[in-house]
Parts: C-alpha cells; sequence; structure tokens
C-alpha cells in the first residue's frame, strides 16, 4: 500500500526539523525520516555540547557560496532573532561566549527536545531507522521506497546534511538524489577543520601541542584574528578552522603570532636600547617561552641581541609577523564540523529552496551550497533555509 503525505523531508537533523515544524504549522500532512537511530544527533553535539544554535551578527558576508548572494533570501526571511524567540518561548537559557556567538546555559539537548516538541505540535509524524531504497518522480509526485513501502508526495525536501562525522549518519546521499535529478553540484570539502603539515612543522606542533595563542591567520585576502592551538597532529583553533573553509590543497597560509606588534620595529629599538639582552630572552617577551625557544632554534639565533644582523631581525620577524606554511592536508571528514559546496545554488530558488529543473524538490541545510564561518552561523542557515522550504512545501 502506497502512503500518501503532503511533504516528505529526508534528514531530521536541523533543517530538517525545522522545515517539518513550518510545514505541519501551515497544515501539511508530513513525514519527516532518518536512517539514524538517534535524532539531532548533531545537535546534540555540538557547541561542545552546548550547541552554539545562532550567531547576533548573522549576515550574508558570514557564508561561504559560489553565489555569494544566494543566503540573502532565506536569512532575511527567518532571522537570529526569529530563532532567539523560539528559544525564548521554550525558556531555554542561553549567553554569549564571544563575537555574538549564542550558546546554551544548559545543554544542547534542550534544543533538540524543543524541535521534537514543536514537531508533535505540527503533527509531524516523524520516523527514525528509516533505510531508504529508492527516490524517482511520476506525474509531479515523488515516490520513495522503504524496503517493501511505498510513500507519495508532491513536495520532497531534502535534507541529509554534509559529509562530516560519518559515525553518526553524514551520507552522500542528497548529492546522489541531485545528481540523479541533474542537478549540478559544486566539488564537496572538509572545511572548519583542522590541518595537517609535513613532518618538519609536524615536529614543532608535537612539542608545542597544547600551547595556543591568539594568531591572526590569512589566505590570500581573506584573513581570520582568533585562538590558534598547536597540537599532536597540526594546528588547530578557530582562526585554523576558519581559514581551513578557503585554503587550497598546493596553497600557503600566513600566520601572524604576534599580531599587535611590529616585531621587526619592536627588535630594532631593543638593539639600540639594550644591545646586552639575550635575543631568546626578548622573543620570550612577546611569544609563550616554548615558542619562543623553538623560534629561535630554527632561525639559528642566540646570544646578546647587538650580535644580530639586522637580516637576521628581519627573519626572526617574520617567522613570527609573517609564518608562511604550507598545510599538505587536513584532518578530512572526520573532524571536519562541515562540508564546503554542495548542490549548486544556480540549481535552486534562493526564495523558496526549490529547485528550479524539478518543482516540488528542495534542498536545504548542509547539503546545499552555502557554508557559514564558525560561530553558530552553520546552524542558522538550517534554520533559515528551512524555515524557507517550510513555507512553500
Ligand atoms: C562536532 C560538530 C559541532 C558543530 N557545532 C556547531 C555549532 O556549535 N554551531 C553551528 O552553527 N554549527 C555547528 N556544527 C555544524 C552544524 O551541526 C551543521 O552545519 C548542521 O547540523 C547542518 O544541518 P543539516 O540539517 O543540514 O544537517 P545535519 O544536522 O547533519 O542533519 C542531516 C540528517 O540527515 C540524516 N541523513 C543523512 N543521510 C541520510 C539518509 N540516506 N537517509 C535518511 N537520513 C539521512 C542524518 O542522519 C542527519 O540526521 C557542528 C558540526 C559538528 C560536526
Amino acid at each position: 500500500m502506497i502512503q500518501k503525505y503532503d511533504v516528505i523531508i529526508i534528514g531530521a537533523g536541523a533543517a530538517g526539523l525545522m522545515s517539518a515544524i513550518e510545514a505541519g504549522k501551515r497544515g501539511r500532512k508530513v513525514l519527516l525520516v532518518d536512517h539514524a537511530t538517534k535524532i539531532g544527533e548533531k545537535i546534540r553535539i555540538s557547541g561542545g555540547g552546548r550547541c552554539n544554535f545562532t550567531n547576533t551578527n548573522t549576515h550574508p558576508s558570514k557564508f561561504i557560496s559560489k553565489n555569494p548572494k544566494f543566503p540573502i533570501s532565506a536569512l532575511s526571511q527567518y532571522t537570529q532573532n526569529d530563532f532567539i524567540n523560539l528559544i525564548k518561548k521554550h525558556n531555554i537559557k542561553f549567553h554569549e561566549k564571544k563575537l555574538g556567538q549564542l550558546f546554551c546555559d544548559e545543554s544542547a539537548q534542550q534544543i533538540v527536545d524543543m524541535l521534537l516538541l514543536e514537531c508533535q505540535a505540527a503533527n509531524v509524524n516523524l520516523k527514525k531507522e528509516i533505510i531508504i531504497t529508492d527516490i524517482y518522480k511520476q506525474d509531479d509526485q515523488y515516490f520513495i521506497t522503504v524496503g517493501s513501502d511505498k510513500y507519495l508526495c508532491a513536495s520532497l525536501i531534502i535534507a541529509t546534511g554534509g559529509l562530516s562525522i560519518p559515525k553518526i549518519g553524514a551520507s552522500k546521499f542528497g548529492y546522489e538524489i541531485a545528481t540523479k535529478f541533474n542537478l549540478n553540484i559544486i566539488e564537496t570539502l572538509p572545511a572548519l577543520v583542522p590541518l595537517t603539515f609535513n613532518r618538519k612543522i609536524l615536529t614543532m606542533c608535537r612539542e608545542l601541542s597544547g600551547l595556543s595563542l591568539e594568531a591572526v591567520v590569512s589566505f590570500n585576502k581573506t584573513f581570520f584574528e582568533e585562538g590558534m592551538l598547536f597540537t599532536h597532529r597540526g594546528l588547530s583553533g578557530p582562526s585554523i578552522l576558519q581559514i581551513s573553509s578557503y585554503w587550497k590543497l598546493g596553497d600557503n597560509i600566513k600566520i601572524n603570532l604576534s599580531p599587535k606588534l611590529d616585531i621587526f620595529k619592536f627588535l630594532g629599538s631593543e638593539k639600540k636600547l639594550n644591545p646586552k639582552r639575550d635575543i631568546n630572552n626578548i622573543i620570550s617577551e612577546i611569544l609563550p617561552k616554548r615558542l619562543a625557544y623553538i623560534i629561535c632554534k630554527e632561525n639559528d639565533v642566540r646570544g646578546n641581541i647587538s650580535e644580530l644582523s639586522n637580516k637576521s631581525l628581519k627573519q626572526i620577524s617574520n617567522s613570527m609577523n609573517a609564518w608562511i606554511i604550507n598545510p599538505t592536508g587536513s584532518e578530512g571528514y572526520r573532524t571536519a564540523e562541515v562540508t564546503v559546496g554542495g548542490i549548486d545554488t544556480n540549481e535552486i530558488s534562493s526564495k523558496t529552496m526549490m529547485s528550479i529543473k524539478n518543482p516540488g524538490l528542495f534542498f536545504i541545510g548542509e547539503v546545499v551550497d552555502v557554508t557559514g564561518h564558525l560561530g553558530g552561523y552553520n546552524f542558522q542557515w538550517a534554520w533559515s533555509s528551512g524555515f524557507v522550504a517550510g513555507q512553500y512545501a
């Protein structure tokens, strides 16, 4: 027997749950399915268990897409304030951590519970552990096969997310459906991910493992000034995660380990004023001791600053103010927070999130070629794009 719905949503993550709530509120008969055993796992583990659910500075410039204007419509139809109001309605307490990033005071599970409650109120039929074996279109209706069961709907929403963290349910499914319906896909890559390096830099990272500092990390004209962390696998921390979404394999990144200080100028004046001072002691004033020691060693400088040529002072300054390194890769989807690339936004209406070639077929959330910066923007994209599809499906 075929079960008929107005709207079927595949993927009960952030975007899928939001679209189900909105479509349900409009009186549509909604089925929301997921192949996972637990609903909303990515929300639950997000933000270190506190879910950075939005950012008060949400603006289209905080998103990466082949078409940077694409997110404008959805972000204005459902803003960060709309989601904040929903949180307030459910009495979930939250705080701003930094840079407009809003986190739950208690637990990310509160967001999952809130969305499930809203689904219930909107009469959404939610089914987990559903393995879809086929999807096809016939006479403007979409048919979904699940083993021996069949479902049909007029509006099908794909909300299967990106490829990061496969062990909690990420799959290629959304991209495969897009290909099946002749939609173009922008190359997908792990993003908001730690970067890895050759043996020489890796050895240094290992020696400094656990050390963090404020740094400006740049790639071409894009730069981020946030924390950077040395780890036993390479470099991480917010500034590295942010730049990883832009960096291309084979290219260099530039790191300023002391953004507030022109080190060459500072060393020049030290040489004049305190010629007998040891260079390692001077650098230790600027950077953490362990890092200062390694920088002096790598640059092969020691002794009184007066004994060092301006050329070697320039070299050592550059290694701090403009350290140029070539990542060999990233930690990949195993640890990436998101996927850049995805369904080409040229294929989708920015106003409705519906496929232009396939009326009734919608794509929302991370599966689309829209990726937010670190800081709650990816959830805001999921809420906004989910809301929009929920209005038109
Ligand atoms: C560790 C971690 C921490 C994060 N922290 C934050 C944060 O604090 N703030 C922020 O803004 N962003 C954060 N993100 C990113 C954010 O979680 C995602 O961008 C967001 O969840 C995307 O929402 P989505 O609904 O598009 O996809 P998802 O939330 O990934 O949901 C997709 C759903 O589809 C299901 N699915 C996949 N394939 C199939 C299939 N074949 N059949 C049925 N169902 C399927 C999955 O099981 C999943 O439930 C974090 C990501 C990670 C990995």
